[in-house]
């Protein structure tokens, strides 16, 4: 899910203008952006979900520190103190929360590999619902989410008076961005 991410961070922008729409975008994806070496040096990794090809949303994901409950609250956490540090609490305490949205959505699309503690420790159930195993199902909800953070942004956007050209410039890069995401996610890349 990257899409319905970058939706729900449109969707938050929409209610808190003070921080700024590219740190909310990050944020919410923050958990993958610290995957990602994570994953190149094989600390976490990905094995084909039995019976797939391993494609996007087809993976079972050992992201076993930055996708644990306590790592992503952490995570989380740390982050929001950091923005705080540059744009106030209030922000820190947005940014913060968004981070750890991305668990949440990361919850419904997950098989169950989320485990609750860093590197699985004590071998604790791990979690996820598992609805990248209906990939149109997980698609509509993340088109949704996209759809609502891009009509959210847009509505808020003019009614502050910023500048419609801006508006509509900034709607159409998130909405496009999106589309092009989504259309990635159903082509199993
Ligand atoms: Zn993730």
């Amino acid at each position: 899910m990257i899409t319905g991410h970058f939706g729900l961070a449109a969707m938050v922008k929409s209610a808190q203008r003070p921080v700024p729409l590219w740190a909310l975008m990050l944020a919410t994806v923050w958990l993958d952006v610290i995957f990602v070496p994570l994953l190149l040096t094989g600390v976490e990794y990905i094995t084909p979900a039995p019976g797939t090809n391993g494609g996007y949303g087809a993976g079972v994901i050992y992201a076993d520190y930055t996708h644990s409950l306590l790592g992503a609250l952490l995570i989380a956490a740390l982050t929001g103190l950091a923005a705080a540090h540059w744009w106030g609490r209030r922000a820190g305490t947005v940014i913060g929360a968004t981070v750890f949205s991305h668990w949440l959505l990361d919850l419904l699309v997950h098989r169950a590999d989320l485990p609750l503690l860093p590197g699985n420790l004590g071998g604790l159930p791990r979690l996820g619902l598992g609805l990248w195993q209906y990939p149109w199902l997980a698609a509509c909800i993340e088109g949704a989410l996209l759809l609502a953070g891009t009509f959210l942004y847009r509505r808020a956007a003019l009614r502050t008076g910023a500048a419609a050209s801006r508006a509509n410039l900034v709607t159409g890069l998130i909405a496009a961005a999106g589309a092009a995401t989504l259309a990635l996610d159903l082509m199993g890349v």
